[in-house]
């Protein structure tokens, strides 16, 4: 089978993919981390549509176009913000991939990109959040195969080890 998952390290605002996804907050209205690395490189524009979405529950997504991203489109998901693991939030994880990659798929994306969900200010641990990413992937993938490619984007050399090792798992 001709390969369609990636694992790269990198900045998400330099993709060239018909979608990247925005780590986002509830409100969608920008934030720090990816959040605010996406708002700065697509221009105030993005801000703007985002408003007119009046906001996104916890594992849903939401999509709008890129303005000055490379990226054709971004989808926003805000993920779970880490409770201690009894609030629900390894499902929740799992349903801000998965309805991201749908919406992303029903809007024509080929190519999506994702950064690492929640495994920033949000606390969710790096090895358990990678294992639910690919997973979640690996079978979306499975489920769509005219999906062409998703990327991990990985940030720092630690996400990257952890999500390498999570695809190690499930690859071999
Ligand atoms: P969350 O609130 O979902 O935890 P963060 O933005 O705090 O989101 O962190 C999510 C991940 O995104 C972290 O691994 C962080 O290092 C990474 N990150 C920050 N900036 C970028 C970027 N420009 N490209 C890709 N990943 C990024």
């Amino acid at each position: 089978m001709k390969q369609r998952f990636f694992i790269e390290q990198g900045d998400i605002t330099t993709y060239a993919v018909d979608a990247i996804v925005n780590a986002a907050n509830t409100t969608l209205l920008g934030g720090g981390g990816v959040d605010g690395a996406i708002h700065r490189a697509a221009g105030p524009e993005l801000l703007a549509e985002c408003r007119t979405l009046h906001g996104c529950k916890t594992g849903e997504a939401k999509i709008t176009r890129g303005y000055r991203l490379p990226a054709k489109h971004v989808v926003h998901t805000p993920g779970p913000i880490w409770r201690g693991g009894h609030a629900g939030e390894e499902q929740l994880l799992e349903n801000s991939y998965r309805n991201s990659l749908t919406v992303a798929w029903e809007n024509g994306c080929r190519t999506v990109a994702f950064p690492s969900i929640s495994t920033g200010v949000y606390h969710f641990p790096l090895e358990q959040a990678a294992r639910i990413a690919v997973r979640t992937i690996l079978d979306f993938l499975d489920e769509h195969p005219d999906m062409e490619r998703v990327t991990m984007v990985c940030f720092d050399d630690q996400t990257h080890w952890a999500y390498d090792t999570a695809a190690r798992e499930f690859l071999d």
